[in-house]
């Protein structure tokens, strides 16, 4: 067994002092049990925590590091940003660099504001698309996530059909009731919500691969028809491209599946590790956003330096080796076929789901294609598969309900750990 006594003790001294112990409740290591690992630094594929154990990482930050940690060319940035000043509180070259380079690379995004992470990227994109069309409802997907806003906080209830009810202590009734909820991949329901608020449905946001029930791919047509929907009735369609950005194509999931959408959300890669997102999209739609608009939002740390320059150098860095996309999605592929080989070879008839570099082993034998059927997987299960993966080396994300980030820094010796580790395993369930 491994040695964790170091990130025990900094738990328990955590729990004192942060609630839970955590700054982000899924790093608690609750829906997997034992505790969270504290850890002290990373390079490349591998994570090394406070006790001293070494993990090839499948998490990546929750996808940032999709070179790997520590890359050495965003290291060098963010030094070189260091040099001149942390934050000035004033426009700098930095952030026309940026917006330019990112409206060069996706071309739904005409303009583009910074902002400081996903979340507050979603319930400003949120507000614009209400500001813009003067309408207050908004269709989220059953199982989506799009941070901790109070708009996105709303389960489906029991019927996709009806109002969302607040799913957080906190979240006014007023405010789930603009939003509605419907099944991921279900373009009926979303029909039949938009016939039932006529005029009334500002957006329809969405992952539009979705990574937070686990990975889950749209089905065929499915994004066109969004698309088609939203066309004809006004709708502002939205695609929170926070994890499927610069990470399933250069220009994300839109690139992927030529779908255009008129509002993207992002963040994650674009940091290079550190905090920030951005929403952009139609520029007469941008254009509503203060000061050139009505619509307010701001951020004192809005386009921070040492963030543009780690986002700006990872982005020329993915820009600049297209291949790089190539790569990472043909590492996958081998961890994934690993995988499945090993589940035909030992009876099991679990669900693994891939899309580019982002992958979930659904402990069910359902095919999965929406939260219904990702509720159906054994968590306990799940729990047992990860407790054993860590004791091999292998960092996996602590719940059944995420997806796996591969990096490019993962090569086929790591590959085989991975492997190796998942065999052992699977055969320990
Ligand atoms: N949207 C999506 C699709 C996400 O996956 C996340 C975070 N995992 C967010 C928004 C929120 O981003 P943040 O945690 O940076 O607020």
């Amino acid at each position: 067994m491994k040695d964790f006594s170091k990130s025990k003790a900094l738990f328990e001294r955590a729990k004192q002092i942060i609630p839970g112990g955590v700054n982000s409740p899924v790093r608690a290591f609750r829906a997997v049990g034992g505790n969270p690992l504290f850890m002290k630094r990373a390079k490349g594929p591998y994570l090394y925590d406070e006790d001293g154990n070494e993990f090839v990482d499948l998490i990546n930050s929750w996808g940032p590091m999709i070179l790997g940690h520590a890359h050495p060319a965003v290291e060098e940035a963010v030094k070189e940003a260091l040099a001149t000043s942390p934050s000035f509180g004033a426009p700098t070259a930095r952030e026309v660099e940026m917006a330019a380079l990112i409206c060069s690379i996706i071309p739904s995004v005409e303009k583009v504001r910074m902002v400081n992470s996903g979340t507050e990227a979603t319930m400003s994109a949120v507000r614009v698309a209400r500001g813009f069309t003067g309408r207050d409802k908004i269709i989220k997907m059953e199982g989506c996530y799009h941070g901790h806003g109070d708009s996105f906080l709303i389960a489906a209830g029991s019927g996709a059909m009806t109002f969302g009810t607040p799913d957080s202590p906190g979240v006014t009734k007023g405010t789930a009731k603009d939003t509605l909820i419907a099944p991921f991949n279900d373009l009926n329901a979303i029909a039949r919500l938009i016939d039932e608020n006529p005029k009334e449905i500002a957006a329809i946001i969405l992952e539009p691969v979705v990574g937070n029930m686990g990975c889950v791919a749209p089905q065929p047509g499915y994004l066109q028809g969004l698309r088609k929907l939203c066309d004809t009735h006004n709708i502002i369609l939205i695609f929170d491209e926070v994890m499927t950005g610069f990470r399933l194509a250069l220009a994300g999931a839109q690139e992927l599946y030529n779908v255009k959408p008129d509002l993207t959300t992002l963040g994650k890669i674009i940091g290079g590790g550190l905090p920030v997102g951005a929403y952009g999209g139609r520029k007469d739609i941008m254009d509503a956003v203060s000061p050139a608009g009505p619509i307010y939002q701001a951020g004192t740390l809005s386009g921070n330096p040492l963030a543009m320059a780690a986002g700006y150098a990872m982005l020329t860095q993915l820009r600049d080796n297209p291949s790089l996309y190539h790569q990472i999605n043909t590492t996958t592929t081998a961890i994934v076929g690993g995988i499945r080989k090993q589940l035909f070879s030992k009876g099991l008839g679990y669900t693994i789901n891939q899309v580019g570099s982002m992958f979930t082993l659904f402990f069910t034998d359902e095919t999965v294609i929406n939260f219904d059927t990702a509720k159906t997987s054994d968590t306990a299960r799940f729990a047992k598969y990860f407790q054993s993966m860590l004791q091999r080396g292998i960092y996996m994300a602590p719940s059944q309900y995420e997806a796996m980030f591969v990096s490019a820094a993962i090569d086929d010796l790591v590959v085989s750990r991975v492997l190796q580790a998942s065999e052992e395993a699977l055969k320990e369930l």
